[in-house]
């Protein structure tokens, strides 16, 4: 007889940097019927959601949905702007980084690259220089990461557009902010972006099927004459579609039911509270890994993660089987290293619905498989993240009472 799975009590902790948990409100909101993608009651769903993310884009214009991955969105932004051998310029975060790089060139672009590696952000002062060696302007876009996804790692955006500003250079800014819209602080119009990219699936905590082009005037007009072909993606179909409240073609309508349920969500915690609920997720966390005596991978505090958290495995110590260790003895899945860190990191996602006593189940999760797979490391690390985390609380309850 084949053996059967056993049940597993208790939810899955899915503590990877996204897809992140769907709370139950979200749920609930996609178990509803379809509806005509062409008739009233749709109209008025998509109107309320064409609306609503811009408040958390932080935009007065546009915002594109496409039902897709993130994947599509950074496409639709290269594609929508840019002609044939263009230059671009690219900045190497990480992994995610280096595969928006990779689509660039598959597209016929031609990117400058800065490479890093991979501790830390996008340096504005690298990127000031990039374009000030670009005296004949041949530079059309300037593509970063916000947050980076595979190492934990978020870039100052507005610095960088300083730098870009600085340069006195006319290339259109794209910002990647797939896994921190909703979980760091986002401003597209007053940080001047052109096109922002994001997701459904990580900081919005919905399912993934759903990628986002937050668009600025400037992009607008780039579209009317960038000359690579695009259709699915095309931004100038999907706006005057949008006016109306449709699409033209059917759209995800049950994401967009939970995307409806996830802006008000965000809305009713207010998203300054929602930041600051990820900074203390992640200062417990990066406090659990500094007790265990472990490093973490961004080494700059200053771009310091909110939304997840890259820790490097002490040499001859395969992070794939901790991993695997975790998921088999607590039912919790941690974030592998990819690229060129895989089996040497892996990342403690903090971001999404998550709560005080979620992360703290996540780190015990943790500090018992390092025991478990014989990875050496000091205990108390959960005991640090519990300490922060009530000198935190006992710090709102002051500052309530004042
Ligand atoms: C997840 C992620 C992507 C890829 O998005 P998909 O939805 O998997 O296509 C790209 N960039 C960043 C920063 C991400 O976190």
């Amino acid at each position: 007889m084949p053996d059967l799975p056993t049940r597993v009590a208790g939810r899955h902790f899915l503590q990877i940097p996204g897809p992140t948990p769907v709370p139950d409100r979200i749920q609930r909101a996609m178990h509803s019927a379809v509806i005509d993608h062409r008739g009233p009651e749709f109209q008025a769903l998509a109107r309320r959601v064409l609306s609503g993310i811009k408040a958390i884009f932080k935009t007065s214009g546009p915002v594109i949905i496409f039902p897709a991955s993130g994947t599509a969105a950074w496409e639709a932004a290269l594609v929508n702007t840019l002609s044939p051998g263009d230059r671009v310029l690219m900045y190497e975060t990480g992994h995610f980084a280096a595969l928006w790089h990779k689509m660039a060139l598959k597209l016929g672009l031609a990117p400058t690259y800065i490479t890093s590696d991979w501790r830390s952000g996008a340096d504005p002062e690298a990127i000031e220089t990039a374009l000030r060696a670009d005296s004949e302007h041949k530079i059309k876009a300037v593509c970063v990461v916000h947050n980076e996804t595979s190492t934990g790692a978020l870039s100052r955006i507005d610095e960088i557009r300083k730098a870009i500003d600085a340069a006195r250079h006319p290339a259109l800014f794209f910002v990647d902010t797939i896994s921190s819209l909703g979980s760091a602080e986002y401003q597209h119009e007053a940080w001047g972006v052109d096109v922002t990219v994001a997701g459904s699936q990580k900081g919005l905590m919905l399912p993934p099927g759903l990628s986002f082009n937050a668009v600025s005037p400037k992009a607008i007009a780039a579209s009317k004459s960038a000359r690579l072909p695009r259709s699915y993606l095309g931004w100038d179909e999907m706006l005057a579609a949008n006016e109306k409240g449709f699409f033209p073609y059917t759209p995800a309508t049950t994401l967009l039911y939970g995307l409806d349920a996830a802006i008000a969500m965000l809305q009713e915690e207010g998203l300054d509270n929602v930041f600051a609920r990820h900074q203390r997720h992640a200062e417990a966390t990066r406090r659990a890994v500094t007790a265990w005596g472990l490093d973490i991978l961004c080494r700059d505090p200053k771009y310091y993660s909110p939304i997840l958290t890259g820790v490097i495995t002490p040499e001859g110590h395969d992070a794939d089987v901790l991993r695997k260790t975790a998921l088999e003895s607590f039912d919790i899945s941690l974030g592998m290293g990819l690229g060129k860190v895989a089996g040497r990191v892996f990342r403690i996602g903090h971001l999404g619905d998550t709560n005080d006593l979620t992360i703290i189940g996540a780190l015990a999760g943790v500090e018992m498989s390092l025991r478990l797979a014989g990875v050496p490391h000091q205990a108390g690390g959960v005991d640090a993240a519990m300490g922060w985390l009530a000198e935190c609380r006992e710090r709102r309850l002051k500052l309530a009472a004042e």
